[in-house]
């Protein structure tokens, strides 16, 4: 039935390490074979085998409006006729900056990277060169990329393969990374007693996707931003997986707090490798050649990954009502969800925001990296494969959030529900 993705993968383990270029990609966690995709349309998923799926991830948050959507497509194709790369300043990227300022509310000037690693390390090391300071916090199970500084207690792939600590990190540059637990802000504060004037900023995710879909009290997000006030401290948004897909204008928007600094990807880029961190001016200044702080790269600002992200980024600015849907979708797949699972007994707690959502085989909350983990993921393998085998492509592990796209109808989203019945029943045997 996956037969080409069995061959492909068995050559594949021979030429590059575990056989995939980003380890959540195989399948370890679930166990089996990975999945070879071959092409993808709107809601659909093809692979190697000619098998559909429709799917759940969309590249892991950026194909907000499903895959291959006719306006990205003409905008790479329209760039693709004047040159891949000029390593130049181009209009693109003039346009681009001042649409995302336009959107993101606390982001006055903004500088492109080529992924979302990028831009969380190039963020710290200006909140670094701009308060003098070195130390920063960061949450058990927040996944910033895989920067030196974020590999402590790192969610997503490093907690999936049991490696949140990552062999290779520096004990020096380890031991300038201070790990709280989301949603304590007790936690928080006495970190930052505990490291007088030490403290250079607080980096989270403002909806956890990387320990599954974690949703904050708003209180906390409220009190971090209090307390970066008061002690000199700048607060990151790491918003590569909310912004612009919670809203317009990502999570700050919707809870109303605003950081000092936002880091972007995945939608930014339309699908292309592009990453982005901006903020207030006279931080973002900061920046080499403005200011002190060194930061380049030979295809930042690449001006095919731009005329995709701009296309992109245009659509949602203007057709807000993209928002209503992606709620409306996302409204629709937990209700029925959950549904079906009060018929199984099995026990779960479903985590769910606009269009990102994790279910988690556990009878706690989930609203921190130890309550994630009491999930049983033994049990998630198997809903997973039950998922896979009726057409439908979840993200491959527990700790991880699913993103919807704007593509999913009325009758995918009743397929969806058809086979979530199916595989619960089947695992609830
Ligand atoms: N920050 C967050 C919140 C992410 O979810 C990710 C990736 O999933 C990253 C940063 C890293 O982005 P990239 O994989 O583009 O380097």
């Amino acid at each position: 039935m996956r037969e080409n993705s069995q061959q492909l993968f068995d050559k594949a383990q021979q030429f590059i390490p575990g056989g995939v270029n980003s380890p959540v990609r195989a399948f370890k966690a679930v166990g089996g074979t990975p999945v070879f995709m071959k092409s993808a349309k709107g809601p659909y998923l093809f692979d190697e085998d000619g098998n559909r799926y429709i799917e759940l991830i969309n590249s892991w948050g950026p194909m907000v409006l499903g895959h291959a959507h006719e306006i990205i497509e003409k905008a790479v194709s329209d760039a693709l006729q004047r040159s891949f790369s000029f390593g130049a300043p181009t209009r693109k990227e003039v346009e681009i900056a001042e649409l995302i300022v336009l959107m993101v509310p606390s982001v006055e000037k903004i500088r492109m990277v080529n992924s979302g690693t990028e831009a969380t390390m190039s963020a710290i090391r200006l909140a670094r060169g701009y308060t003098g300071r070195d130390k920063m916090i960061k949450f058990e199970g927040c996944y910033h990329g895989h920067g030196d500084s974020f590999l402590i207690a790192a969610g997503s792939g490093a907690v999936t393969f049991g490696t949140p600590d990552s062999p290779g990190v520096p004990k020096g540059v380890a031991n300038d990374t201070l790990t709280a637990r989301y949603n304590d802000l007790e936690h928080v504060k006495e970190l930052i007693e505990a490291n007088p004037n030490q403290v250079a900023a607080i980096i989270l995710e403002p909806v956890a996707g990387n320990m599954g879909c974690v949703v904050p009290d708003p209180a906390f997000l409220k009190g971090l931003r209090e307390l970066s006030t008061r002690n000199g401290i700048l607060l990151i948004f790491d918003e590569v997986m909310t912004g612009f897909r919670l809203s317009r204008g990502g999570a700050q928007e919707r809870f109303g707090v605003m950081p000092d600094l936002t880091t972007l990807g995945k939608i930014i880029g339309g699908g292309m490798p592009v990453g982005a961190y901006g903020g207030r001016k006279e931080i973002m200044d900061y920046v080499s050649p403005a200011g002190p702080v060194y930061q380049a790269g030979t295809l930042s600002g690449n001006p095919i990954a731009m005329a995709a992200g701009y296309a992109m980024l245009d659509y949602l600015n203007t057709h807000p009502e993209t928002y209503q849907t992606l709620e409306d979708i996302g409204q629709k797949l937990a209700t029925g969800i959950k549904n079906s699972l009060q018929k199984t007994g099995l026990s779960y707690t479903l985590n769910h925001i606009g269009s990102m959502l994790t279910l988690f085989f556990t009878d706690k909350a989930v609203f921190d990296f130890e309550s994630a983990k009491t999930s049983d993921t033994a049990l998630f393998g198997r809903y997973f494969h039950e998922m896979l085998n009726q057409g439908v492509y979840l993200a491959p592990s527990q700790y991880e959030s699913l993103f919807f796209s704007t593509a999913l109808t009325d009758a995918h989203i009743a397929l969806i529900l058809e086979a979530n019945e199916n595989a619960l029943k089947k695992i609830s045997r």
